[in-house]
């Protein structure tokens, strides 16, 4: 065994050797004393220090005190932090991030690899949902809670939100006559009850929107009544008039004592009042205009 170096005055990387740790035991300095750049002291083993650089490289030594080591930057936020482990990122949030780009090219890269991918792992799904109703409720979760943060994107940003919509106008324009033919069909082919499920869901379906978009809705009818021709609003009068009547027959006995139900109905006939109350003072202007020029 050959006599240990003194390393006392070398440096390597970022430790400058002061001396051995302990008085030397026999012929070998297990441990030597080095002050880190960042001014920390700290006894170096031996089997660390006496390489050359690129030694060092290979065997993956870094010539810094341990909280130097253990001082790592974020490969998401770029902020500093310390771990003993090997982390690359520094939260669970940035770890999340990471996993998710991570995710995300695996991917691209498996897909573009091999373009039926994903339909090999749907058919895999199906067939594991078909075997397993756990699973297959699973998966419906799943799906329905995706689904959800989509349209939650969606809704939360009006430029998607109008692209969307523009796209089903256009939809529907152009397949018109088809889609109302397969709704037709799948209509005529429900039982009655089933029909008449159908519908009272639709009703709740549309009060509920009409409550929750009531004021906006509102809003947007008395703006269009306003831009309207004088003809425009007297026909939209008369007919008002006769779904009024109409409307009033059909639930007269309803209608005191569920006034909830028949809010929408309520609002059309306060605007109809509006629109007429208006017009009526329109007309008293322009008697008063033509009177008082006459005079
Ligand atoms: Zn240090
Ligand atoms: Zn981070």
């Amino acid at each position: 065994m050959p006599a240990p170096r003194d390393l006392t005055g070398q440096r390597y990387g970022g430790l400058l050797v002061l001396g051995p740790a302990d008085p030397p035991t026999g012929r070998s300095v297990s441990a030597w004393r080095c002050l880190c750049d960042c001014g920390r002291m700290e006894d170096i083993p031996t089997s660390r220090l006496p390489h050359t650089p690129s030694q060092a490289k290979l065997r993956g030594i870094r010539w810094r005190c341990t909280v130097c080591m253990q001082t790592r930057t974020c490969a998401v936020c770029g902020a500093t932090f310390q771990s003993v482990k090997a982390r690359s990122a520094c939260s669970n949030a940035c770890h999340t991030v990471q996993q998710k780009a991570r995710q995300r090219e695996w991917y691209q890269q498996k897909t573009s690899s091999d373009p039926s991918y994903n339909q090999q792992v749907w058919s895999r799904r199906k067939a594991h949902a078909a075997a397993d109703p756990a699973a297959a409720q699973r998966l419906r979760q799943t799906h329905q809670a995706a689904n959800l943060r989509y349209r939650a994107n969606i809704a939360a940003d009006p430029e998607r939100t109008a692209q969307r919509k523009a796209a089903y106008a256009e939809h529907y324009a152009a397949h018109r006559d088809e889609i109302q033919a397969r709704r037709r069909q799948r209509l005529e082919a429900m039982s009655p009850e089933a029909r008449d499920a159908l519908r009272a869901q639709r009703r709740a379906y549309q009060a509920a929107y009409y409550q929750t978009h009531r004021e906006a809705i509102q809003a947007r009818q008395r703006a269009r009544h306003d831009a309207m021709t004088p003809a425009q609003q007297a026909h939209w009068l008369e007919r008002m008039r006769a779904y009024g009547r109409a409307y009033r027959r059909h639930w007269r006995a309803d209608l005191a004592a569920n006034p909830a139900a028949h809010q929408r109905y309520r609002d059309l006939m306060r605007e109809y009042r509006r629109l007429r109350a208006l017009r009526q003072l329109m007309g008293i202007g322009a008697e008063l205009i033509k009177r008082s020029k006459r005079a």
